[in-house]
């Protein structure tokens, strides 16, 4: 894939899997706008990368079209910004649900709308890769939100990728399991806890975030021109033992 004509959009881009996938994506010669809510994580990133940055909280989903359009034109969508809430399925408070539903589901909604506008005016065959989790297939104890939402997006991937298809424009998922990123490491760092999960995987251990990183960037590519409306389990094979 020649990365260096390419302008790549990435959400959730100030730690985790999105940093990963914007410092990846610089160093093969990609121009990266970084999105993220927390300024000082950009203008890290920003220093390290040389990325143009997009601060907002995409949980205010009436914000998104005007920071968005503003970085406009883009080649390359990676909707990675993603968010939970511990809750029991009774406990569920609707507050949450809706917060939780608006970062993981409505915002790559509406994000990747505005994208896909401006390529359908443009004709640019461009693809998208949205960030999901193998709890969209299943069902995670206090993750009701969580699960829901992934398995939303999940569904809308295919979607899009029905739709937008016949324009040229691919859209997948990758669909991680525990990735050591700053949020993985403080939930799985007990071994009580971990070892368990560990032992169901086959390849036993958890993921590296340039090991999603990587995935991501092979969707995106031109490597992957035929694969479309795919949800990629990134699990060690987790979801086939
Ligand atoms: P992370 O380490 O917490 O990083 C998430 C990044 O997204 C942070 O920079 C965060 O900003 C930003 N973000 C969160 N909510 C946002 C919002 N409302 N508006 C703008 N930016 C926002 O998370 P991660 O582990 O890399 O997860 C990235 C994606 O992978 C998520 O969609 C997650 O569901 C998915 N995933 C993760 C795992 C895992 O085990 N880590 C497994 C499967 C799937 P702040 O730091 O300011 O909050």
């Amino acid at each position: 894939m020649e990365w260096r004509n390419k302008r790549v959009l990435v959400t959730g881009a100030g730690k985790g899997i999105g940093r990963a996938t914007v410092v990846m994506l610089a160093s093969r010669g990609a121009k990266v706008v970084a999105l993220s809510r927390d300024q000082r994580d950009l203008d890290a990133l920003a220093t390290e990368t040389g990325c143009e940055s997009v601060c907002i909280d995409l949980a205010r989903t009436e914000a998104i079209q005007h920071a968005v359009s503003a970085t406009l034109p883009v080649d390359l969508l990676v909707n990675c910004a993603g968010t939970t809430v511990l809750q029991s399925f009774v406990t569920t408070e609707l507050p949450d649900f809706n917060r939780v539903l608006a970062v993981n589901t409505v915002a790559p909604l509406v994000l990747s709308q505005i994208v896909v506008r401006d390529w359908l005016d443009r004709g640019i065959k461009g693809a998208i890769v949205n960030v999901s989790s193998d709890a969209a297939r299943r069902g995670v104890v206090n993750h009701t939100a969580y699960c829901a939402s992934k398995a939303a997006l999940d569904a809308m991937t295919r979607v899009m990728a029905a739709e937008l298809g016949s324009h040229g424009i691919r859209v997948n998922s990758v669909n991680p399991t525990v990735t050591l990123t700053p949020m993985g490491e403080l939930a799985w760092s007990d071994p009580a806890k971990a070892d368990p999960v560990k032992a169901r995987i086959p390849l036993g251990r958890f993921l590296d975030p340039d090991e999603v990183a990587e995935t991501i960037l092979f969707l995106l590519s031109d490597e992957a021109s035929m694969v479309n409306g795919i949800s990629l389990p990134v699990d060690g094979g987790l979801s086939v033992s």
